[in-house]
């Protein structure tokens, strides 16, 4: 069976580069001569040419892969990636985002083909963010002192377990799939490669989770796995905002609209039409 996954896309034809000449067998790269070694470390892998590490992925997110046992980008991996990554070129005239329309076989590593950009642009920005964050309290602590008052204090970190604290989750990132098993098999995928990603938070949405454990599992979420249905309910019930949704992975596309789920990716896409 072939699978698809359409990212960031805003189903415009005229804006999507098609990846569909993915015919390719399960990893195929495995055939490479590069001996392969199990690493569980970026040093160990250090003399093996690490196909990963050329694509220019964040460094938490090599560790990942690396712990996760892959020495190799794969055949859909090495198409994708790239493609998906160009978001971050210097060329501050370049289009900002790629739509990309993918398929590739159920076991070609298409998961990982789609996540890892996304999750490095998630990462890349929020370190900026981080970045800019500090430097701009500590500009407004130094004009404290400078006025003769005392440095600012950090504002207390509120209880995030506390339901009084619980607010609107705004994902920068969101990955539809047709069914719960998905759905829950690409959030664990999502939680492996997150593992050394201090700060980025994958939150799950799905059906028959209770209402409450839901909402408090998605506070604070960068990265939402969802099936549609779930979704729409939480957004109408101002659970989460999706105004701030950058990346739209609509993973199995062709049997998302197999099982009647056209009306709702339309309401997706324009709930995340600000998408760049
Ligand atoms: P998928 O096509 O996403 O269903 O991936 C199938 C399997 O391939 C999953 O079990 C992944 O853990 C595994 N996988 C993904 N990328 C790689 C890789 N570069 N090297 C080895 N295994 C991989």
């Amino acid at each position: 069976m072939t699978d698809s996954f359409e990212a960031r896309g805003d189903f415009s034809p005229e804006t999507t580069e098609t990846i569909s000449d993915l015919e390719i067998n399960v990893i195929p790269d495995f055939t490479s001569d590069e001996p392969v070694v199990a690493a569980t470390s970026l040093e160990a892998i250090a003399p093996v040419p690490n196909g990963f590490v050329k694509l220019g992925l964040a460094k938490e997110l090599l560790q990942a892969v690396a712990d996760m046992g892959f020495t190799q980008p794969t055949t859909v991996q090495l198409a994708t990636i790239p493609k998906a990554m160009q978001a971050l070129d210097a060329d501050p005239k370049a289009p900002k985002f790629t739509d990309l329309l993918v398929s590739s076989q159920t076991g070609s590593g298409k998961t990982a083909a789609f996540l890892l950009p996304v999750l490095h642009t998630l990462l890349k920005q929020q370190e900026e963010a981080e970045r800019n964050e500090r430097a701009e309290f500590e500009r407004l602590s130094a004009e404290a002192i400078a006025r003769g008052e005392a440095p600012l204090k950090k504002p207390k970190r509120k209880d995030p377990t506390n339901m009084r604290n619980f607010k609107a989750a705004t994902p920068g990132a969101l990955i539809l799939c047709p069914t719960r098993e998905l759905a829950q098999q690409v959030c664990a995928d999502a939680i492996d490669l997150v593992r050394h990603c201090r700060g980025l938070r994958v939150a799950n949405v799905v059906g028959g989770i209770p209402y409450q454990l839901q909402i408090a599992k998605l506070q604070n979420a960068d990265l939402v796995v969802a099936t549609p249905g779930r979704l729409l309910d939480l957004q109408r019930s101002m659970q989460i905002k999706l105004d701030q949704v950058q990346f739209l992975v609509v993973d199995e596309a062709d049997r998302m609209l197999d099982l009647g789920f056209a009306d709702d990716l339309t309401e997706v896409n324009q709930l995340t039409i600000e998408r760049k």
